[in-house]
């Protein structure tokens, strides 16, 4: 038994979700395993916290899933709106992010539960603005990395909400707060309009040649500039590009610098960088 996840304590009644604090002790709780069906007990009273369980030998594993799921499809068409993460992107690999905005609340126009949409089956698939966004919840696992990667090759925006360590105090309001309006449990799996502005912005990053001149590297044509030497402009990549907010990345050849061609697209954009830099 997994401890580091959700407790079982949403059934059915009547084909209705009703909290474990809502329902009578034991099988007179009269509800069904949102997974399998079959009735189950509840469990209020002795030392752990009010649960379900399945009579012994029914338990189908796939009850607290598959009842959060439904959870998360019914507070999302009820409440029409979820906060999403904030969005940044990042224009190398692995690099400091940009950020693009911060969290934003987004009103949905639809929300459907596991509806096979190409070759997956998004835990809740939203509409908002015409658009899809799937939202996928972590009850016990991550969003593993084949749907994941499915999930961008759609282009079809995704979140994950990952509930896997929510072991305590997971009553159904609880959940319900951090499924519309939580951020910090929250993460992109794939944004879609951020995806085709990244690539944009990759494309104008620029590679500027170091020189190597005594005792310091520059790379010439700073578009700062950070120095001057007779009317040129360069940088010396140890002091001037480690905090420059322009600079993407640097190895043995080149600096990567976004401040001449990027630069006005970001800006226009009114990106921010999230890393710390120094005001050069
Ligand atoms: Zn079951």
């Amino acid at each position: 038994m997994k401890s580091a996840a959700p407790m079982f304590v949403l059934g059915l009644r009547d084909g209705i979700l009703v909290g474990i604090d809502d329902v009578e002790n034991g099988l007179s709780c009269g509800c069904v395993c949102p997974g399998c069906h079959s009735p189950l007990i509840a469990r209020k009273g002795g030392r752990r916290a009010h649960h379900f369980a399945h009579k012994p030998g029914e338990d189908c594993g796939g009850g607290v899933e598959t009842s959060i799921h439904m959870l998360a499809k019914d507070v999302l068409a009820k409440s029409r709106k979820i906060m999403l993460p904030s969005v940044t992107i990042s224009l190398r690999e692995g690099g400091g992010p940009w950020r693009v905005h911060g969290p934003q609340l987004v009103e949905l126009d639809d929300v459907v539960l596991e509806r096979r949409t190409g070759h997956i089956i998004p835990d809740v698939v939203c509409v908002a603005d015409g658009r899809e966004l799937f939202v996928e919840i972590a009850v016990t696992h991550p969003v593993e990395a084949a749907k994941v990667s499915t999930i961008r090759e759609m282009g079809v925006s995704a979140i994950e909400v990952n509930l896997s360590n929510e072991d305590r105090a997971s009553s159904k309001q609880h959940i319900e707060a951090i499924i519309v309006n939580g951020t910090n449990l929250k993460k992109w799996l794939f944004h879609s309009p951020t995806a085709v502005l990244e690539r944009e912005l990759r494309g104008k990053v620029e590679a500027l040649p170091l020189t190597d001149r005594g005792l310091a590297t520059h790379a010439d044509n700073c578009p700062l500039p950070a120095r001057e030497w007779r009317g040129k402009p360069y940088a010396n990549v140890m002091w001037d590009c480690p905090g420059c907010i322009w600079s993407v990345d640097m190895d043995s050849e080149y600096q990567y610098c976004a401040g001449r061609h990027a630069r006005p697209s970001l800006e226009k954009r009114g990106m921010k960088p999230e890393w710390h830099y120094l005001e050069s």
